[in-house]
């Protein structure tokens, strides 16, 4: 679904990804691993091109959207995106915040968006605020609103940056509940997360960032019990 070659980034003279090559295939569960500053983000911004990268190709459903002649609006629409900061609109209401989308950019009517957004707010357990504005919510409602966001724009995946980090505590598993519960039906993920035991769960491969690189990439098993690379070995050493 998505392959990358030689992605480049740099901020200035600061090189932050030097060089990635990489393929994410449909319905595959994918946890990015690393060290605070290792350019996680920036990665998966390079995937639907909120980062325009410096160099290198970004390949996804067989169009390199990094080519600048490519209209990236039609192919992001395809791409979902889940922030660690919720990223819902204060001025609008729950259902509101669900259906400005797909009725802008599909041109859904409004009543079938409608619709839909009811159904998703119900399987995230929502349904009883649609009416409610997001200040009105918990952290871990407006996390899961704006994964229903996401959801309501039918992505072919859903790229997730850390998006637990900003909860309390107590609002981690239902938000990681809504995740799984994605993976189960087969949703092709990306999900940066410092959540181990959540990445062990539901990845089919775990990749270890460090240095600009993917240092190491394998099963959980293979990351979490049998790390063969020593950034990976002392990384994990300081999280588990
Ligand atoms: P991570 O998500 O792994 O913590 P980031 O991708 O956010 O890492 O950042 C990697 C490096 O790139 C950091 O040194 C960060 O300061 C730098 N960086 C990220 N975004 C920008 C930006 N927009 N401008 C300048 N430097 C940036
Ligand atoms: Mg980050």
């Amino acid at each position: 679904m998505i392959k990358v070659e030689n992605l480049t980034k740099s901020f200035g003279d600061l090189e932050v990804l030097k060089g990635i090559n990489e393929e994410i295939h449909e319905g595959e569960v994918v946890s990015i691993i690393g060290p605070s500053g290792s350019g996680k983000s920036t990665f998966l911004r390079c995937l639907n091109l909120l980062e325009v990268p410096t160099d290198g190709k970004v390949i996804f459903e067989g169009v390199n959207i990094a080519d600048k002649s490519v209209n990236i609006d039609t192919h992001r629409q395809k791409i979902g995106m889940v922030f660690q900061h919720f990223n819902v609109f204060p001025h609008l209401t729950v259902l509101e915040n669900i259906t400005i989308t797909p009725t802008l950019e599909l041109k859904m009517p409004k009543e079938e968006a409608e619709k839909l957004g009811c159904e998703l707010l119900a399987k995230v357990g929502l349904l009883d605020k649609k009416d409610e504005y997001p200040r009105k919510l918990s952290g871990g409602q407006k996390q899961r609103l704006a994964i229903v966001r996401a959801l309501a724009m039918h992505p072919d995946v859903i790229l997730f940056d850390e998006p637990t980090s900003a909860l309390d505590p107590e609002m981690v598993k239902d938000v990681l509940d809504v995740i799984k519960g994605l993976a189960d039906q087969g949703m092709t993920i990306v999900i940066v997360t410092h959540e181990m035991a959540f990445a062990k769960q539901i990845s089919d491969r775990v990749l270890f960032m460090d240095g600009g690189y993917i240092q190491e990439q394998g099963t959980p098993d293979q990351i979490f019990n049998h790390p063969q690379n020593q950034r990976t070995i002392e990384f994990l050493s300081k999280v588990l």
